[in-house]
């Protein structure tokens, strides 16, 4: 029988995750699968580790792994796939938001071949008009920004064959923008869609701050383009100054020159001191981030690890 694993993130998710599991079982068990279940505790501060502990000891087919601290979902998922050592995996959020009904379509498309399904909301319930814009703007910059496009409306939420997770776990950089970084790899790659559903309970982790940082790490693991900013907008500049410069001339050897022109200098030292910041500022973004990969930290540390009970 093929196998699949189900990963499963989950940060302070003391709330559904009782749900969570009921619902899944329910799904795995009609799937002709070997199907397992493995809870990554992302350093949650609630009683997360504790409802999961009594899940894998009630349950047969369900692991988990406690991470040392809070790593971040990306982290998390990283952890997750990396334990996953045999067949297929799904990456499904804990909060039933992503509805483990769906699963079966995804293991359909991964039987016909397709090495990367992805889920794609069709629809974001309980989501303000702000989110809704700002997502939008995010993904069609991302799309002008970038060689590898990201579909749009996905979340983390979708079925990994063999080689599609071989691939991702020797993609071992810090800057885990994991949508990316599951189109990077390539393979055939399709979509299933769906209605994606307002959190059950609990509250969403993501706040505009988090989601700004995911956005920016997105851009700059993705695109080089922000640094050839300065490039462009020093052209620009340069060929107005040139303009300028034509006027100024001319207009002194017609009319000589009473020195004046307080405003427009300041106007231009203002300018060209504020265009050169931002450039620094780009650099240093991307400097940045280069100094965090060139570090070579591992990507988590796992505290706990509790294997699967085999039902026979
Ligand atoms: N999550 C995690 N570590 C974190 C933040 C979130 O493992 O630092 C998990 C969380 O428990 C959930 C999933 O990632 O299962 C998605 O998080 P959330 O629902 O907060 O994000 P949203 O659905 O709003 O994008
Ligand atoms: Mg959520």
């Amino acid at each position: 029988m093929p196998q699949l694993t189900v990963v499963v993130p989950a940060y302070n998710e003391s709330a559904v995750l009782g749900t969570f599991h009921q619902r899944l079982r329910e799904v795995l068990d009609g799937l002709p699968l070997d199907s397992s279940v493995l809870y990554v505790d992302d350093g949650s501060r609630d009683d997360t580790w504790s409802i999961i502990e009594t899940l894998v000891a009630g349950n047969p087919r369900t692991g988990a792994l406690k991470l040392s601290r809070n790593f971040g979902k990306e982290a998390a998922l990283t952890a997750g796939l990396d334990a996953v050592a045999n067949g297929a995996a799904v990456v499904i959020d804990a909060d039933l938001q992503d509805p483990p009904e769906l699963i079966p379509a995804l293991v359909e498309q991964w039987q016909a071949g397709y090495d990367v399904v992805y889920a794609t909301r069709s629809a974001r319930k309980g989501e303000s008009g702000f989110k809704r814009f700002t997502a939008a703007a995010f993904y069609r910059s991302m799309e002008r920004l970038s060689d590898t496009t990201i579909p749009r409306d996905t979340g983390d939420f979708r079925l990994l064959s063999r080689r599609a997770l071989d691939a991702l776990g020797q993609l071992r950089e810090r800057q885990r923008f994991m949508k990316g970084l599951f189109s990077w790899i390539g393979y055939r790659q399709t979509s299933v869609r769906y209605l994606r559903e307002p959190r059950q309970a609990g509250t969403t982790k993501w706040n505009y701050w988090r989601l700004g940082q995911l956005a920016i790490e997105g851009i700059t693991s993705f695109s080089s383009a922000p640094l050839r900013l300065a490039t462009w907008v020093g052209l620009a500049s340069a060929g107005l100054a040139f303009v300028y410069g034509l006027f100024v001339l001319v207009k002194a050897l017609f009319y000589g020159d009473p020195v004046q022109g307080y405003p427009t200098l300041m106007l231009v030292i203002l300018f060209l001191g504020g265009v050169q910041l931002l450039a620094l500022g780009v650099i240093g973004e991307y400097l940045g981030r280069n100094y965090a990969e060139s570090k070579h930290r591992p990507l988590y540390f796992i505290e706990e690890h509790r294997l699967p009970r085999d039902p026979r």
